[in-house]
């Protein structure tokens, strides 16, 4: 077969498969659909692997648009037939021009990122991606009692892990003297004005929708003799409010406040500035000043959209198209620096990366792939309905990552000794993977096995089963130990396959994270151990890496000091 033909259904598949996944072909999938386009003609894998290969890498660098362009010319076949399966795209954005398009994430440095802000990230990536446009990382830290150092790096680099790459970064920080400006703007066009009442008369006031006198007395020319001094003095007697509309049905545009006194050293400037902007402010003018034109958040600030709004338009500044996701939740599990925060202050938890929470940290240690990530929030798309979602639904799309990627090893939970009478000596190689170029391991076995307790539980004397690719066992007592007889190689339809170590096995203890929450309570009982009996060759397995314990499940091992430990992903 000529290497040309290959090469123009390679690149068909490798169109279809980038603009079915972002952007991004997978070469093992391409060439999957290569074969079996071509093996009909006779064509073998060694052919296509290489070609392939290169085909992806071209498909890859050019981007969605032109992907999806050259597709439809080239095979709109492709693109009907399985848009209509899985269609994990994002919706087009409105007012949305190619090359013109701008986003920004918007953390505040004040914890390690969840999954919630990885889908708030990708979504504001990925608009970016497909318009040509830029994505922002802006860190909203404006306040000072929140922001800590340790999290600027930290955030930066869970947005790494994930394989999200910005265009520009900046803090709010960095633009307080224009926040200021544009401060003394609006007191000196009267929009703004110094509120000296005490935070329970502000509160009653915008309860019963009643201004106080400072709105007409303490804004102009006084208004910004009192700010000059609010900057100059450190007393927090007094906040820079909006005059909003204290009649409106909207609670949100009762006078709120703009900017406050917090007197803490701030991780960036110090003590260089103690009049800090309020989100509504510095979220508004930061969108607009850094050229936003798509900003996104998250449902629960619809009501300030109003205020966002009128802070923009009293400023003469451009308005962005603000749009809102719904926030993500996720069943038994705390989305939400606030929630997590106070379980690790009670030391509930073992730190940030404790596998039991939605911490990017935590999934990654439980052995979540960034790719499943991403795909998940995909899927999830964009709808503004909030809703509680399952965990297994990240699960789901892990193991369709995992499961052709990973090496299978066997891990006996709950060990049970199995003594074959008359067993021969035999060296193995087992697959470590069904994908044969995968490699292999080789085995000694001797007449000293363990299997699962689950599975002896199920036994009786007299029953055949086999030792996963090894042989079949007759059992002749069960006790403590169990004993068996040699029962031939030869596969026997419908008996148990049980994997097995030998005697030459390390001892694993693996980590089984539950549901941290039932219902809005801690549950104690949420983290459960398995010991048990790994074979040999699970010794040399890096660090870190993942794989799939057979019958078991996948599974992230790690070394702590000197000891190899497990954490249970998903079946
Ligand atoms: P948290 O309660 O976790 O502190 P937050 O919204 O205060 O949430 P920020 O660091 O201010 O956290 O958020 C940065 C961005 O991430 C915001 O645009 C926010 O809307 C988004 N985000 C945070 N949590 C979620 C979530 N659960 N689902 C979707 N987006 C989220
Ligand atoms: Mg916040």
């Amino acid at each position: 077969m000529s290497s040309q033909k290959i090469q123009s259904e390679a690149r068909k598949f490798a169109l279809q498969n980038a603009v079915l996944f972002n952007g991004k072909a997978n070469e093992k999938a391409v060439v999957g659909k290569v074969f079996a386009a071509l093996k009909k003609e006779g064509v073998t894998p060694a052919q296509i692997i290489s070609i392939v290969s290169q085909v992806v890498t071209q498909v890859n660098s050019i981007s969605a648009a032109d992907q999806l362009a050259e597709l439809t010319t080239l095979a709109p076949e492709l693109l009907q037939k399985e848009k209509k399966e899985k269609d994990f795209s994002l919706p087009p954005l409105p007012f949305a021009e190619k090359g013109h398009v701008v986003t920004r994430f918007p953390p505040e440095p004040n914890g390690y990122l969840h999954i919630g802000h990885a889908k708030a990230a990708i979504i504001d990536s990925e608009y970016a991606r497909i318009y040509d446009g830029k994505f922002i990382l802006r860190f909203d830290d404006t306040n000072p009692e929140n922001a800590l150092l340790e999290f600027y790096d930290a955030q930066k680099e869970d947005l790494r892990w994930l394989g999200i790459q910005w265009d520009s970064e900046y803090h709010t920080s960095d633009h307080l003297q224009t926040h200021y400006k544009l401060a003394e703007q609006l007191i000196s066009q009267r929009d703004a004005y110094i509120c000296k009442c005490t935070p329970e008369v502000i509160r009653e006031g915008r309860f019963h929708a009643k201004t106080c006198t400072c709105r007409e007395e303490l804004t102009g020319p006084v208004g910004l003799d009192l700010w000059k001094e609010m900057l100059a003095s450190r007393e927090a007697n007094r906040i820079l409010r909006l005059r909003g509309e204290m009649n409106s049905e909207n609670t949100a545009m009762r006078d709120p406040t703009l900017f406050r006194v917090i007197d803490t050293k701030h991780p960036l400037t110090g003590d260089t500035y103690h009049v800090w902007p309020t989100y509504d402010f510095a979220g508004a003018v930061e969108d607009s000043i850094s050229g936003v034109t798509h900003p996104f958040r998250t449902k629960e600030y619809e009501l300030r959209d109003q205020v966002y709004f009128r802070i923009l338009s009293f400023l003469n500044l451009r308005a962005p198209h603000l749009m809102e996701f719904s926030r993500l939740s996720i069943e038994g599990m705390p989305v939400s620096k606030r929630k997590i925060k106070p379980l690790i202050e009670q030391g509930l938890v073992s730190g940030f990366d404790d596998v039991r929470l939605p911490t990017l940290r935590g999934l990654k240690r439980r052995g979540i792939v960034p790719e499943a990530i991403k795909q998940f929030v995909l899927q999830q798309g964009f709808s503004k309905v909030e809703s509680v979602v399952d965990f297994s639904l990240v699960e789901s799309v892990n193991r369709k990552y995992l499961d052709p990627l990973v090496k299978r090893y066997y891990f006996v939970p709950d060990p049970v000794q199995l003594i074959v009478e008359n067993a021969q000596k035999k060296t193995v190689k087992l697959h470590l993977h069904p994908d044969a170029t995968m490699g292999d391991r080789t085995i000694h076995t001797a007449s000293t096995f363990f299997i699962p307790r689950q599975d002896v539980q199920k036994m009786k004397v007299g029953d055949v089963f086999r030792l996963k690719g090894l042989y079949n066992v007759r059992i002749t007592k069960i006790g403590d130990t169990v004993h068996g007889s040699y029962e031939g190689e030869e596969l026997i339809a419908e008996t148990a396959k049980i994997q097995w170590t030998t005697d030459d096995c390390i001892e694993l203890t693996v980590f089984v994270p539950g549901l941290i929450f039932k219902g809005e309570s801690f549950n104690p009982d949420s983290l459960h151990e398995i010991q048990g009996y790994a074979e040999k060759a699970v010794a040399g397995v890096p660090s870190g890496e993942i794989v799939q314990f057979e019958r078991v499940g996948f599974v992230r091992l790690e070394t702590q000091r000197t000891k190899l430990v497990g954490f249970f992903a998903h079946k």
